[in-house]
């Protein structure tokens, strides 16, 4: 028998497990499907989220699915979505079972996307094994723990001298390296050169080091840069096939256009989180976007209660 649900979350992170916790506690009967793969379980903690400073990213979401699933309206589930189709009076949600938890097909009034964003580093031999130890995306996430070091900044993007610029804010010792892009332009480069940031446009081989411990970059000319801890600029990149033929309107990045209260181009169709512009932000961001897009289907439901 199909089971009918108020409200499908789809991405169990802070986003979604918050508009979760608020929507339950506003007495929906709601379902979370989480595919499980955070973009944040990369690192072994996070940083910034009031009361939980330092806590591990996978115990948060851990605690959060608890908190949800402790309503009996309340589930949370692991399962990847693969599509989410109209019917005349909400939508149907076809997931497939991970970690040995069911698929599940369901029907649902309406459905909050939370499912964040998927990383693209550069392409630099080994990066991703320091990722989220030595070499990070986020300043206002990591930058305490690395303040004063000698940074390396390695990005791709145009955003790139601004990052510099921001990352003076934690340390004076900065060296920003473009992989051999021409992301830096001459302008840019005076204006670093000026604030005492120093650039190498030399394509990057390889990240040294090993069990998470960074002892240098090994550049194509075969210099090897002294460097233990430093930021990158990955590419992010929106996974939304489920969500094909809904014609739910996305800007040129691919993130989900809302409105200010979360609501997308299609109603009943709700976005929080990273997946909204302009993507990749912080856990409090994301938990807030959730609670807000809470507020908004209560709101939502009240009003079509009055004007049907
Ligand atoms: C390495 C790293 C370190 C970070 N450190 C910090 C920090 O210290 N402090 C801080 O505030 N922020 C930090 N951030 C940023 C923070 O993690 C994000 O801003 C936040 O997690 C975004 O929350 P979200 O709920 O929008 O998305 P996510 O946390 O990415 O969650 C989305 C969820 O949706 C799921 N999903 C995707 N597609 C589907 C699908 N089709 N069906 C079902 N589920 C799906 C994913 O598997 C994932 O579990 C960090 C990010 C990274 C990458």
């Amino acid at each position: 028998m199909t089971q009918h649900y108020d409200v499908v979350v789809i991405g169990g992170g802070p986003a979604g497990l918050s508009a979760a916790l608020n929507l339950v506690r506003a007495r929906m009967r709601v379902l979370v499907l989480d595919a499980n793969r955070p973009r944040h379980a990369a690192t072994l903690f996070a940083h910034g989220f009031l009361t939980r400073d330092n806590i591990s990213p996978l115990e948060l979401r851990r605690l959060g699915r608890e908190d949800v699933s402790s309503y009996e309206n309340g589930d949370v589930q692991f399962a990847t979505v693969e599509a989410v189709t109209s019917l005349p009076d909400g939508y149907r949600v076809i997931a497939g079972g991970v970690k040995g938890d069911p698929d599940r097909d369901v029907h649902t009034k309406r459905v909050v996307v939370a499912t964040g964003l998927a990383e693209i580093l550069p392409d630099i031999g080994n990066a991703r094994a320091f990722y989220g130890t030595c070499l990070h995306s986020c300043l206002e996430c990591d930058g305490w723990e690395k303040q004063d070091a000698p940074l390396v900044l390695i990005g791709e993007s145009d955003d790139l001298a601004e990052q510099a610029f921001r990352a003076l804010q934690w340390t004076n010792e900065l060296l920003v390296l473009t992989n051999g892009s021409g992301v830096i332009t001459d302008a840019e480069e005076s204006e670093l050169d000026a604030a005492g940031i120093g650039v190498d446009r030399t394509r990057i081989s390889e990240i040294q080091g090993g069990r998470g411990v960074m002892t240098g970059i090994e550049l194509a000319d075969g210099r090897v840069l002294d460097y233990r801890v430093g930021f990158l600029r990955p590419r992010w990149n929106a996974r939304l096939g489920f969500l094909d033929g809904l014609g739910i309107v996305a800007d040129e990045a691919g993130l989900l256009v809302v409105d200010e209260r979360g609501r997308s181009s299609r109603q009943g169709i709700y976005v929080a989180g990273d997946i909204t512009p302009p993507g990749p932000q912080q856990i409090a961001i994301a938990a807030g976007q959730g609670a807000m897009v809470s507020a908004t289907i209560v709101a939502d439901e009240a009003r079509w209660r009055r004007e049907p």
